[in-house]
Parts: C-alpha cells; structure tokens; sequence
C-alpha cells in the first residue's frame, strides 16, 4: 500500500496519545496524513519505518476529532446572554424578553454579522471543525477563520395566516437554501409536513426545537400553558393549536404521526420525551441533539441522557445560542454532562461531542472520528494534566471535565 504513495506528500502527526473515538485510544501513536485526508490512524512504532522521509508535527498532547456542535444560533449573537428576569421566570418568559430584545435593539445587518463571525471564529479556535447553524434569516458567509458551516433558514407559523406566509417563502426559496421547522409550538402541522417534505428532496437535515419546555405539550395537546398565553397575547390563536388530532399521546407521537420524523430529522433538547417517546425516537432512526448549557440557564430541566443511551440513540451536544448559554462551548457543554450524568463514561460523552454530531448533520464522512479516508481537519490538545496522566481512562476523563483546556491546535493539511 505505502509503495503507492509519494512519501514527501505524506505528513505525520504523533501525540502521546491519539483518540480516534471510533475505536480505542493509542498510546504514542500517529496520524498519517496524505492530501487533505487520513491515510492511516495507528501506533507510532507501526508507522515511523515506513513513512521515514515524511515531516513529523509533534503535539505533546491528544489528537483528536475536531468538536461537532449540531445545533446554534449565529445571527443571535449580537444580542449578547438574555437573561431571566427572576428564577421563577419561565421559558417563555425568556423568548419574550429575547424577541423584545431584538425588536428594541434594531441591530444593522452590519452588526448581526459581525457578533456572527466573532462566534463562529471562538467557535473555530475552542476546536469546533463543523457545526449547525439555524437562523430566520439568510447570513452571507462569515469571514475569518470558522468551522465548516451547514446552515438551515428557520420558519415559522403558529397559526393559518402565519402557514401562509411561510408557505409562499418556502415555495420561492433559492435552491441551495435548506429550510427547517423551529419547534411544535410555533409552526403548524401543514408548515412542518412542506418543509419537512422540500428537505427531503433535497436530502437535507430537518432540525426542530423538541420537548424544551413542558408548555409544549400543553399547549399541542391541551390548549393551556404559558404558550397558549404568549400566542394568545400575539393574536396568534386561530384553532391551530391545540391539535385537532387528539389522538396524540404526546408531541413525539404527534410528530411520528405527521411523519416527520426520520433519520435525516434532528430532535433538539428532548428534555421532557417518555420512555415511549424515545422507543418512537429510536424506530424512526431520528437524532437527538441535547444542550444541557442552554437547559441549564433557562432552568427547564435535565434530558434523559442515560434512557437515551439504553435505547442505543447516542445524542449529539450543541450550545445553542450565545442568548442562552453564556459558556457557549462545547468543552463547557461535555464538563456540564459529566456533572448530570455521573454514571455515563467519558468515551460516551466525547462520542457525543464528535462522531454523533457529525452523523447527525450528515458530515460523518469528513468529520466525527480519526480515520483513513476523513479530513484531516482535526485538533490537538495540550493541557499540564494531560502530561501527567498514565492511562487511556484518565485522559478520557480529564478530556470532558476539562472545560477549558490550555491550548488547541488546529491541524489541517
Ligand atoms: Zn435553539
């Protein structure tokens, strides 16, 4: 294999320890890198003979995948953290105070894509190789140094005029747009089902806000709780909600019922899904992407990590908005994990961080894991407690509780 290769174009790049994720954490080894992709992911004494000629980087700590953060709000930056007003504020409380915000602020276009860039440049340098960018707007591309940006323009629609209005948008989309649904309780069921059906056309991601807030279910099924309230106060009630299918058992089920929900669909927070919800999870093949920062700050609860993982749906981990989560960090995100979820190994969490992200938008042949035939856009991670530790187990664990790790490299050929 390795007489086929021009030896100069080949690059090494040899840590003390090299975690692939997908497979298990090398002690001393390398990454062999050829043209922009992964050649070979293995023991240093395997590979050093071989590729002898070839340049060698030496990281004195971990390489690893880069961070896939599948789900956040770039152009909600420029509002900075909107922070609840007392702590028995509810959720909706707060999107009432961000969308005042936002329509007191009148930020110029100018500024929303400059505190944009700056995100997804933080973004960039804390290791983060790809992330999902969901916005009600479209944001031309960010300069600078960034991630790999898929982004997915946003709709809503609670009630029939709203659904129309959508509709008309989605109808004259360009055709590299990819729309997506934000969440039950704002978009109707016929708004879901066309925007859910365009990106299946286009075999694109379908990302929606699911089970945040226990008012959801109130609101789809019941017709009370605080959203009934916050659509009441817009003028927003016309009989779209609640539903008028009152054979739902719940928002997952209703949202399995409207046939949205499939491998190409992303679920994200699921803080308040059932054991039944989740088996309905798992059939559909859906993703999950918990953001256990945002839950935090907004005090709506703790996702059911360990039920997940029992019926073998590994979640992916995003931030959310800087608006709600002021770490916004996905080190931040994986420490926060380990605190809640004691029981769930470090190897599951940085799983959860990589290749469950990447899978989840669709980049798992690129990104998620170190091997042959991905990007060789990955990181490096150098920390003092790294250089201590002895074992493949210690540095899975200083890995996720680390936080803020001392520095991270970014490689790519
Ligand atoms: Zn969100």
């Amino acid at each position: 294999m390795s007489t086929l290769v021009d030896h100069s174009s080949v690059v090494l790049y040899r840590a003390p320890w090299v975690i692939p994720v997908t497979s298990q954490t090398i002690h001393n080894g390398v990454v062999v890198v050829h043209r922009g992709r992964i050649k070979a992911v293995g023991p240093w004494n395997e590979f050093s003979t071989i590729y002898s000629k070839s340049p060698i980087y030496n990281c004195s700590g971990v390489l690893m995948p880069g961070l896939v953060n599948a789900h956040i709000h770039l152009e909600l930056s420029v509002l900075g953290v909107v922070s609840q007003e007392n702590p028995n504020s509810t959720m909706c409380d707060w999107v009432r105070s961000l969308l005042q915000k936002r329509l007191a602020c009148q930020y110029s276009e100018e500024e929303i894509h400059f505190a944009a860039a700056k995100c997804a440049h933080n973004q960039f340098e804390s290791g983060v190789v790809v992330l999902l960018d969901t916005g009600n707007t479209t944001l031309p591309s960010l300069s600078g140094e960034t991630p790999d940006i898929h982004s997915l323009l946003e709709l809503i629609g609670p009630s029939a005029k709203a659904t129309q209005a959508a509709l008309l948008t989605l109808d004259g989309l360009a055709e590299d747009v990819f729309p997506t649904g934000h969440a039950p309780y704002s978009t109707s069921p016929q708004l879901l089902q066309s925007i859910k059906q365009r990106a299946s056309v286009k075999k694109s991601v379908f990302s929606l806000h699911v089970e945040e807030s226990r008012d959801e279910a109130l609101l789809l099924l019941q017709g009370e709780g605080c959203f009934y309230d916050f659509l009441q106060d817009r003028d927003a009630l016309d009989g779209t909600f609640p539903l008028a299918v009152n054979s739902c058992k719940s928002v997952v089920d209703y949202l399995h019922k409207i046939e949205v929900l499939d491998e190409k669909t992303i679920c994200v927070h699921c803080v308040f899904v059932s054991d039944d919800d989740i088996q309905i999870l798992a059939g559909a093949k859906s993703h999950v992407c918990l953001c256990p920062g945002s839950n935090k700050f907004l005090g709506v609860g703790k996702a059911r990590l360990e039920t997940f993982l029992a019926h073998d749906i590994i979640p992916a981990l995003g931030t959310d908005s800087l608006a709600s989560n002021p770490e916004l960090s996905m080190w931040h995100e994986m420490a926060l994990l380990r605190e809640e979820h004691p029981a769930v190994a470090p190897e599951t969490i940085l799983a959860m961080a990589t290749i469950a992200g990447a899978s989840a938008i669709g980049r798992e042949a690129d990104y998620g894991s170190l091997e042959p035939g991905k990007s060789s856009n990955f990181i490096g991670i150098e920390d003092k407690k790294i250089s201590t530790a002895v074992s493949e187990k210690e540095v899975l664990e200083i890995l996720t509780v680390i936080d803020k790790p001392e520095r991270v490299i970014r490689y790519s050929e």
